[in-house]
């Protein structure tokens, strides 16, 4: 189900002083658009120059063990990978019985990658959006695309104030849509893991087709991807849907693409096969959660090597001699 501002009372935050801990990408927007919803904020973060644009706001802006100390209901809004030292340490000891903790993701909690102390009601409200559009939306009275869910409910009260969180972002005005933690963890890590590398790899694939044909570095990749085009209709995909946006394409276009689609089911199968072993045996298993986490735990970061390779294929190195060549258009 989907919940709208009427749904989501404010006043669940009535006396409540509420935490935005990383005034970063997300806690900046949200700081405001709380603030703006008449609720009163403080922020936590270290004292560097995100807590210097904090005050400049005009934020009480303390140390994040004061602030979460401090706070009724805390928002956890720095980097998922800081996340789990931060809580323990900084977080966790000043949450007491009937506190809320706020998610804006729901890995770490879900693969268990923190503890919040008994009482403490945890909840999700996590944006589909950047955090500068989270800002100009609420601004125009614009909704967006926001999770919400109670993860612990201690109080019996967690799903009311985690509408209330939602209203006060300004989430709830074009619907916040009832979700959980692994929900939300797992669709996150699905694109990541599936959807993404299987676009990749059609990518390389055609790459490699078409330059057996002879075809040029440029123009292959200028009509695969560099104009932007794609990126064009993706924002049409997500206006209109993927079938409707069809009919802007030439009448050539529509037949191709429609007739295509029954020639490639044949690989859909196998795909499908791997998506479900990604899904299943991996993210809902946990598997990749331990393994990230065994990852981050060494001394040497991995993904620069992992990058590296990554980039030493012949589509990364066409893409490279095209843009070196073709600097003003990019
Ligand atoms: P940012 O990368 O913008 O967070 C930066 C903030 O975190 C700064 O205030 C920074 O302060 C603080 N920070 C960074 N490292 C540390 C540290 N080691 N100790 C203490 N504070 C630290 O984060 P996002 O806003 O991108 O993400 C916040 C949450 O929102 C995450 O859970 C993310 O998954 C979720 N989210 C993000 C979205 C996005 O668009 N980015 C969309 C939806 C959800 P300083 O460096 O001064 O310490």
């Amino acid at each position: 189900p989907m919940y709208f501002d009427d749904d989501a009372s404010l006043s669940h935050l009535d006396g409540k002083t509420v935490a935005v801990i990383g005034y970063g990408n997300q806690g900046h927007a949200q700081a405001q658009n709380l603030r703006d919803s008449g609720i009163e904020v403080i922020v936590g973060n270290r004292d560097d120059e995100y807590a210097d644009a904090s005050r400049e706001a005009g934020f009480e802006t303390l140390p994040i063990a004061d602030a979460a100390k401090q706070a009724d209901v805390v928002l956890l809004l720095i980097p998922d990978e800081v996340q789990p030292d931060v809580v323990r340490e900084q977080i966790a000891p000043g949450l007491a019985a009937d506190d809320v903790l706020v998610v804006a993701s729901g890995y770490n909690w879900h693969f268990g990658e923190f503890a919040v102390p008994e009482g403490v009601d945890v909840v999700m409200v996590a944006p589909r959006m950047i955090g500068a559009a989270v800002r100009s939306r609420f601004e125009s009275r614009v909704g967006y695309p926001c999770f919400v869910s109670a993860e612990r409910d201690a109080s019996g009260s967690a799903f009311d104030v985690a509408l209330a969180v939602a209203r006060g972002i300004g989430a709830t005005a074009g619907g916040a849509i009832a979700s959980s933690a692994r929900e939300e963890a797992a669709l996150d890590l699905f694109t990541e893991q599936a959807i993404w590398p299987a676009i990749f790899n059609v990518l390389r694939a055609s790459y490699d087709v078409l330059t057996e044909a002879g075809f040029s570095d440029e123009a292959i990749l200028y009509e695969m991807y560099l104009s932007g085009e794609p990126a064009e209709v993706f924002d049409r995909v997500a206006r209109d849907g993927v079938f409707e946006q069809m009919k802007l394409h030439s009448r050539t276009s529509q037949f191709g693409q429609l007739g295509g689609i029954p020639r490639f089911a044949e690989i859909s199968g196998e795909a499908t096969e791997l998506m479900r072993s990604v899904l299943n045996d991996d993210i809902l298993s946990g598997e990749f959660a331990k393994k990230w986490s065994r990852a981050n735990s060494g001394d040497a970061d991995v993904l620069p090597d992992m990058l590296d390779e990554a980039g030493s294929g012949d589509l990364p190195k066409a893409e490279q001699r095209v843009r070196s060549r073709a600097r003003d258009m990019l």
